[in-house]
């Protein structure tokens, strides 16, 4: 496994790679997964559909400070860089990406950022001011310098990945976007490298969050219960857990990201959750239609 720490170095690996794995007048195809590192099955889940489908597989680790909001400290994030790069390389990842900040962001501040308007004005975007532009920012410069075919996200972070899925389409980028199921402890928890966080007490009671969100599905599809009643009954009962403060419970419009009163099976309908367990906040969210 290559691993760069440049963006000149990735490009001229890059470009020796894509030279290397040509097959006759074919070009191998790239496989991006990006991260922030702190690596868990989640992340593996990823760059193994990107192993599967691709010639070359490149993965990168850059904590993103233009996605961190002033009261989130992001010197405080996990990180393990000697077991990501060891796992790294026994997923068969060709090339490890961990830039630095000022690799990536030039020593001085940038003046061009991307945003990509509506889809961020509800959900973690109302809590979070700047975290998408952070994102959408970052993600398209990491797609400027690795030049994917195909870039691997997981639907844990669901309005990332439709606001990433409405980027390339509007900026007319040649990558597809794809999309992968959540993946989740024994008890229901979706894996999270915040997940770390949490202390004891706080990480056996965080499985209710999934737990309310299959009992709000319940409610809405089996028992066609109304929407913004169950909604409101699922933020008294997730409040009722010790430490438990909801930052939203809302069911959306998959496509839109629009709060909705009725379940939609055309265009689909998403359930998301945002909940502080003590100080830390965990997102999830499942299909309901
Ligand atoms: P992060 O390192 O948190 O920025 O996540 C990097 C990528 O891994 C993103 O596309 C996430 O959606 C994805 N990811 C994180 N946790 C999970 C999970 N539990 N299941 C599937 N994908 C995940």
């Amino acid at each position: 496994m290559i691993v760069c720490t440049t963006i000149d170095g990735i490009r001229s690996n890059i470009r020796w790679l894509r030279a290397e794995r040509k097959m006759g007048e074919l070009s191998p195809r790239i496989g991006f997964v990006p991260t922030m590192g702190f690596l868990h099955e989640g992340h593996a889940s990823l760059i193994q559909k990107a192993r599967a489908e691709n010639e070359i597989v490149i993965v990168s680790i850059f904590i993103n400070p233009k996605q961190f909001g002033p009261n989130e400290d992001i010197n405080r994030y996990p990180r393990s860089p000697e077991e990501d790069q060891l796992l790294c390389e026994q997923l068969g990842v060709d090339v490890l990406f961990t830039p630095s900040v000022e690799e990536m962001y030039s020593k001085s501040d940038i003046y061009t950022h991307v945003h990509v308007d509506l889809l961020g004005d509800f959900l973690c975007g109302k809590s979070r001011p700047g975290h998408f532009d952070g994102v959408c920012t970052v993600v398209s410069k990491l797609f400027h310098i690795i030049t994917p075919d195909a870039a691997y996200f997981g639907q844990k972070d669901a309005q990332q990945l439709r606001m990433i899925e409405q980027m390339v389409h509007d900026l007319s980028m040649p990558i597809e976007i794809v999309s992968c199921p959540i993946v989740r402890e024994a008890d229901g928890l979706a894996k999270s490298s915040r997940n770390a966080y949490l202390s004891k007490d706080e990480r056996a009671l965080a499985p209710e969050i999934f737990n309310t969100m299959k009992w709000m599905k319940q409610q809405i599809i089996l028992e066609e219960n109304d929407v913004q009643q169950v909604r409101e009954e699922a933020i008294h009962r997730l409040e009722g857990f010790p430490g438990f403060k909801v930052d939203y419970v809302s069911i959306v419009d998959k496509k839109t990201l629009a709060p909705v009163d009725h379940i939609d099976h055309v265009s689909g309908t998403l359930l998301a959750v945002a909940v502080y367990v003590g100080n830390t906040r965990l997102i999830d969210n499942i299909n309901i239609a």
